[in-house]
């Protein structure tokens, strides 16, 4: 096989291997405000939701981002 070819394939497996456990260890986030855990499965309510994840509370309504935390109150 071509090295640069093998190369690749070594860095493509690789980068995928990264990024599923990046997804696998992902925190189950807390609400700040009510400390409630947030679902992973989220529903997103907005398209700003839908692509840079975020979450709302599912005790009190507010509003965090993917990592959790807090943003303003609608
Ligand atoms: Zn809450």
């Amino acid at each position: 096989m071509d090295s640069t070819l093998a190369a690749m394939l070594v860095g493509g497996v690789a980068t995928a291997a990264v990024l599923l456990f990046f997804a696998m260890s992902r925190k189950p986030v807390k609400c700040p405000s009510c400390g409630r855990e947030q679902p992973k499965a989220r529903q997103p309510d907005s398209l700003n939701q839908a692509m840079w994840g975020g979450y709302t509370c599912q005790g009190c309504g507010a509003e965090m981002d993917a990592r959790g935390k807090l943003k303003n109150k609608k």
